[in-house]
């Protein structure tokens, strides 16, 4: 336990951290032509990972009454075009998986909740095809270059990291590229889920409405406080609850800039 502790500190420490990498346009820098990355999780909230021990159920349903949400200084304006790379894919998922995450995609894209709010949002979130190249999130979670491309795919990441997503955005915080690396060695996934869901099973829908997300600008809400909410930092085995946004999550998206 105090090993994965660690290592949910370490990745914390690491998605606080802004990295200035090389400007993906040769020649002269401007500070418009400055490139910005920074990466985030979410982590599973499994028997033994006690810094989320109260990831379970809440007592109060607060979707619609809690507002919560953390934003970033970056932002989709526009289409998000992103690309999927099926290489890895877990046997269960491999041809679900796409429309599972199109579908998070498409939900963050227009704002669909939970609460009855207006799903008017103006951006679109819009597949792209299948690509070979390699989502540029390495297994430590470090975030590898910028090639401009949004790329969503599978490998290998830390112990309790479900899925890691680093976004690269100009000096003006718009998002240039977005990738995201879905966990295919130590966790299970489902797209629909079994009726008896027991065990390290979590959906994929709900870990990529979280992802595409932070995507979007937002950032992580109180665990316990705003359970209801898709920024929670961790999920819980077979939560299917939060695939559409909470009013919180639909806030943290109004708010980031994402409608015009
Ligand atoms: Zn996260």
């Amino acid at each position: 336990m105090r090993r994965s502790q660690a290592t949910v500190v370490a990745a914390a420490a690491l998605a606080a951290a802004v990295v200035l990498v090389p400007g993906a346009v040769p020649g002269p820098t401007t500070a418009e032509e400055q490139v910005f990355v920074v990466g985030q999780a979410i982590y599973a909230a499994d028997e033994d990972n006690a810094q989320f021990a109260g990831a379970t159920a809440p007592t109060e349903d607060t979707a619609c009454t809690d507002s919560s949400y953390a934003i970033k200084t970056w932002r989709v304006t526009g289409t998000y075009n992103w690309f999927y790379n099926g290489e890895g894919a877990p046997p269960a998922v491999a041809s679900t998986a796409l429309a599972a995450i199109t579908a998070s995609g498409d939900t963050v894209g227009k704002g669909a909740n939970r609460c009855g709010l207006a799903t008017s949002f103006t951006t679109a979130y819009k597949y792209g095809g299948t690509s070979t190249a390699k989502p540029q999130v390495a297994s430590d979670l470090t975030c590898t270059g910028n090639d401009g491309k949004s790329v969503t795919g599978w490998g290998a990441l830390p112990p309790k990291v479900l899925a890691y997503t680093c976004t690269f955005f100009n000096a003006k915080g718009v998002v240039i590229a977005s990738d995201a690396l879905i966990d295919n060695v130590v966790y299970t996934w489902f797209t629909a889920k079994p009726a008896n869901c027991a065990g390290q099973l979590y959906d994929l829908e709900t870990t990529m409405t979280h992802e595409r997300l932070h995507t979007a600008g937002l950032a992580h809400v109180d665990q316990v406080r705003s359970a209801s909410q898709t920024m929670t930092p961790s999920s819980a085995p077979c939560d299917t609850s939060r695939r559409l946004l909470g009013a919180g999550d639909y806030a943290g998206l109004k708010a980031a800039g994402t409608v015009r």
